[in-house]
């Protein structure tokens, strides 16, 4: 039965009339704007995704562009979108594009997988949409997809579940417009394929879907098997003067490398850190308020959040070393990249300070 329904076809003609065309790195398409937005859109929204493409395109309008920049501020534009690694990674990519590759980003698979941050799913995406080269992708939409449709056993980031699916998505490939069948599938899957209540009457293959015809959709695909996160502690301490705010920045690897944030301490030393923090700014009366902590989550552990002010009465003496320190002024933002709990901090002082 499966061999007289062609799945990319129907895909096709459901994409012709309800898929979606007129996003902003749908218009004048590049390998370089494809790739910037394959980036951006992993594990973050398209309506998130927006502004934020808009902004880094007119800042770096071609890859030498973005070579040429300062990681900062590469950063700085990324400054709120989570998970900075793609961001070091985009940086450290258009390098090598510019140096080894005359600043043209590469057409042939192999050079583009072998970017730092591309992956297979990634760099097929970038192909097929922008030269309509005849790859297929394998992302986190077109995995439920896939798993839905085939009902496949086991949790699809599993190595051998993930080979399997990759043969299937290779089976169901068309013969031509491999791009608008990549921008298909992604759209399948974000607007009828959800993750919740799937959208299946209105489905272009609901006829031959096993999840639909077992009423599994629920169910599929298998979820990552649990494992409990562990929780640490950090303190957060943060000399605060006439509306500026000591930072630092950060090591470039590990979390949040390259960003800028502040000094961080474990409850054992708060005190000898806030004495010599208060002997190297030469400002020995302050006052010290403990603000609200929060909670940070990351993929692999929770992070409590206790921050510290250090409201300093008198005028820090030490000049700082701009490369690794500064004051932050809350009114000027300087351009640089911030965690998301230093944006949190700093909205906290903006309305209580
Ligand atoms: S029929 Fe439903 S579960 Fe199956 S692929 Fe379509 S939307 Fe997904």
């Amino acid at each position: 039965m499966i061999q007289d329904f062609s799945f990319s076809e129907r895909t096709l003609a459901w994409f012709d009339s309800h898929g979606r065309k007129d996003l902003p790195w749908q218009q004048n398409k590049t390998r370089y704007s494809v790739w910037i937005s394959e980036i951006m859109l992993q594990q973050t929204q398209v309506k998130t995704v927006i502004p934020y493409f808009t902004r880094f395109m007119q800042s770096f309008p071609t890859v030498t562009d973005l070579a040429n920049a300062p990681v900062d501020e590469v950063l700085h534009l990324w400054t709120g979108l989570g998970y900075y690694a793609r961001a070091r990674n985009l940086h450290k990519a258009a390098i090598h594009v510019r140096d080894e590759h005359n600043g043209e980003f590469p057409s042939d698979f192999d050079s583009v997988v072998a970017l730092p941050g591309i992956g297979r799913s990634t760099a097929a995406a970038i192909l097929s949409l922008a030269d309509d080269q005849a790859y297929v992708i394998l992302d986190g939409n077109v995995k439920r997809v896939l798993a839905r449709y085939f009902a496949v056993e086991g949790w699809p980031g599993n190595k051998k579940v993930e080979d399997e699916m990759w043969q299937q998505a290779q089976s169901l490939a068309p013969t031509s417009r491999h791009g608008d069948y990549t921008q298909a599938m992604m759209d399948l899957g974000a607007t009828l394929c959800t993750r919740s209540k799937p959208a299946c009457e209105k489905c272009p293959v609901m006829t031959h879907c096993l999840a639909f015809a077992q009423g599994r959709q629920a169910e599929l695909p298998h979820k990552k098997p649990k494992k409990a996160i562990p929780t640490k502690h950090t303190h957060m301490l943060i000399p605060f003067y006439q509306g500026s705010v000591l930072m630092h920045k950060r090591p470039a690897s590990g979390i949040w490398g390259g960003l800028w944030g502040f000094t961080e301490v474990s409850e054992d030393d708060i005190e000898v850190a806030i004495n010599d923090i208060a002997l190297h700014l030469n400002a020995p009366t302050f006052d010290k308020h403990e603000l609200v902590g929060f909670r940070h989550t990351f993929s692999h552990f929770h992070l409590e959040i206790s921050p510290i002010l250090l409201h300093l009465h008198d005028a820090p003496q030490l000049s700082v070393n701009e490369e690794s320190s500064m004051w932050f002024n809350m009114q000027e933002a300087s351009k640089v990249g911030l965690a998301a709990p230093t944006v949190k901090i700093i909205k906290t002082l903006q309305t209580d300070f």
